[in-house]
């Protein structure tokens, strides 16, 4: 027969244990929100990221189109120099600065046509991104609310679960009490049957004066606690 005080005991433990599994719930909620808050702030991030690579990109390829621009109004200028000028020298200065100025125009066109292929690309990884956000969107959003929910009912779990546990320890002396605080705050369980003339806690053999103690022999009545990790034991028949 296992003593009315350690089965009080082992109710207090049992509650104890449901709390703190229920603390440990609680604490990983607010961890959880976070990774899907994470994942949405960095699918944003690959949003602007494709939006400022488009922008720069449409920015160079107007700089371009300006350069472009100019070395035309060059190049015209000089045919209408050269169709004025009278001297053979000056007429080869000149068409060798139009050879120029043309080969200059064909490079930035050149040039032009990558930017172009490259903000083609960058709108399709924009639209990509996009994409992917509008799609997982909802699913993140969804998740969160769960999880709200999931730390509030948790919540509300714990606060009866507290309740509980003060009505456990109500039956129980303090100096019962103060010792399984002492053991409980070095971690469950506190309370631990001997199987095999061992401690079921740290599994090394108790003497047989704690055996005795727990299987309520003993003459003091007091609780019995393991030689090796102090925990309470008590005898299961
Ligand atoms: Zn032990």
């Amino acid at each position: 027969m296992l003593a009315p005080v350690l089965e009080k005991l082992l109710i207090l433990q049992d509650r104890d244990a449901k709390r703190l599994a229920l603390e440990t719930q609680i604490k990983a909620v607010p961890r959880d929100i976070a990774a899907v808050e994470q994942k949405i702030a960095a699918e944003k991030a690959a949003i602007e990221a494709a939006r400022d690579e488009l922008k720069g990109l449409e920015t160079k390829k107007k700089l371009i189109e300006t350069e472009i621009g100019s070395a035309e109004d060059k190049l015209s200028r000089y045919r209408t120099q050269q169709s004025q000028v009278r001297k053979n020298d000056e007429y080869q200065a000149l068409g060798h600065e139009i050879e120029t100025t043309s080969g200059a125009i064909s490079a930035l066109e050149e040039q032009e046509l990558q930017v172009m292929y490259g903000i083609d690309e960058a709108k399709k990884r924009f639209a990509q991104a996009e994409a992917e956000l509008k799609a997982n969107i909802s699913g993140h959003e969804g998740r969160i609310r769960t999880l709200r929910e999931r730390g509030a009912s948790l919540d509300a779990e714990h606060t009866a679960m507290q309740g509980e546990v003060a009505a456990a320890r109500g039956p129980l002396a303090e100096a019962d009490l103060k010792l399984y605080d002492r053991i409980a705050g070095r971690g469950l369980p506190a309370c631990v049957p001997i199987r095999g003339g061992k401690c079921g806690g740290c599994h090394l053999k108790v003497s047989s004066e704690v055996e005795s103690a727990a299987r309520g022999k003993s003459s003091d009545g007091k609780l019995a606690t393991c030689d090796q990790c102090s925990r309470l034991v008590y005898w299961e028949s």
